[in-house]
């Protein structure tokens, strides 16, 4: 007798012939994120369509801890965790006495209702399905007086699946949903020290993507606490979606430029449509397929329609904003629940907040706005070569 869990997974399993790639990679996730947590060895196999994790033999039924559930509950692709006892068949008997235990152990206290769910995959079983329902049913109501059959709304759903060996599991706990890592191609995200993008990056891994970041620091308006913060950000994210390559761009002398050359009330714009020119340099080299940021319609001046229309003009990448409907409140939620909203709030200065002008644009025009990025002219193309040539590089994990 010993515990293996079976992962359920929900998305990829429609996707026919291409399934054993999102399986495969699945697989690569859960193995990657137990080994980050445990030393032991956990063999991620599949085995009849479905990926099984088997706890180690010299392990107690009992000894998968909340530390390996928790990995698993940050791997993107798992739709639910079923910690599942599993035993060799030795025949009907001990199959009841197992799943009697097994009752009287998780809901031995409290009345509660029940029905058995029996699925016999392995046909020279010698009962078929509703006899192993009937017989187990009644087994367990005869020795568990705080029990009552429910076939309508049971509260737990007593599993009994009859394979090589037997699968007893009641249990599901919720995974996150989404596709795993590396099975929507790689993206380039903005990380700033912000709650906005980390949320950002983190909702589209979810959907499969890997990233890499890029953060633009002003020294020495910026800190090195402010750098440090985004680097910690990254960190975080990282648990989701393994390790990241981040980018720390040195903005100074762009930004100085912008500032001396350029129409004030239109410096954040100015500004953020050369962070776009940049970071889309930085990801076609990385082979991403497109840039993040976590703008959110309305949220600050830059973030307008007309705003967002033309930062987005200096881009042929497209510009993934997978926040740009949400409400900040439900960012904050999201950011809370992944833990970097602590991490988000942190005072340290960012290099918008230093040089934002008091009364920004709030509906720039792009004739205008192109017009005065012109006086930058003589010296840009240099300014931004520089900033690419001291490109530094830390993989954050
Ligand atoms: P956030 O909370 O993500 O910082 P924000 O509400 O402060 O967002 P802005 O400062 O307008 O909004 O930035 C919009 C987006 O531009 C950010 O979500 C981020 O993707 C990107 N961005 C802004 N500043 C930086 C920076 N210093 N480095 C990298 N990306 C940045
Ligand atoms: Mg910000």
């Amino acid at each position: 007798m010993k515990t293996v869990y079976l992962i359920k997974y929900a998305e990829i399993g429609v996707k026919g012939k291409n399934r054993y790639v999102f399986e495969d990679a699945l697989i690569r996730c859960i193995q990657t994120a137990l080994d980050r947590v445990i030393a032991d060895t956990y063999v991620v196999h599949r085995s009849q369509g479905r990926i099984y994790v088997d706890v180690p033999d010299d392990h107690s039924p009992d000894a998968f801890a909340d530390e390996e559930t928790e990995a698993l509950k940050k791997v993107f692709g798992i739709a639910g965790i079923c910690p599942v006892l599993c035993l060799s068949d030795t025949g009907f008997d001990d199959l009841a006495d197992a799943a009697v235990d097994y009752m009287k152990k998780n809901y031995g206290e409290g009345e509660h209702t029940f029905k058995v769910f029996a699925r016999r995959a392995r046909k020279n079983y010698p009962m078929d399905s509703p006899e192993i329902c009937m017989e187990l049913g009644g087994r367990i109501l005869d020795e568990c007086s705080n029990l009552s059959v429910d076939v309508h709304e049971p509260q737990i759903e007593l599993n009994v699946e009859i394979r090589e060996n037997i699968f007893i599991y009641s249990r599901i706990i919720p995974g996150l949903g989404g596709m795993p890592i590396g099975t929507g191609g790689k993206a380039m995200l903005l990380l700033s020290g912000g709650i906005d993008s980390p949320v950002a990056g983190y909702s589209i891994a979810r959907r499969g993507v890997s990233l890499e970041a890029v953060y633009f620091h002003a020294p020495p308006y910026t800190s090195e606490r402010a750098r440090q913060k985004v680097v910690d950000l990254a960190a975080k994210i990282s648990v989701y979606t393994g390790p990241i390559r981040l980018h720390v761009i040195n903005f100074t002398d762009i930004q100085m430029a912008i500032y001396e050359k350029c129409p004030h009330d239109e410096l954040t714009i100015i500004m953020r449509r050369y962070m776009m020119r940049i970071a889309e340099r930085l990801a076609t080299d990385a082979g991403c397929l497109g840039l993040v940021t976590g703008e959110s319609i309305g949220q600050v001046a830059s973030q307008t329609m007309q705003s967002l229309l033309c930062t987005n003009e200096v881009c042929s990448l497209p510009v993934y904003r997978p926040l740009i409907a949400f409400d900040k409140q439900d960012i904050v939620d999201i950011s809370e629940r992944i833990d970097t909203f602590e991490t988000s709030i942190l005072p340290y200065e960012d290099c918008c907040t230093i040089f934002v002008a008091k009364h920004p644009v709030t509906k720039p025009n792009p004739v205008t706005i192109r017009r005065h990025e012109k006086h930058l002219a003589d010296c840009i193309d240099e300014l931004v070569e520089q900033a690419l040539a001291r490109d530094e590089i830390i993989t954050v994990k």
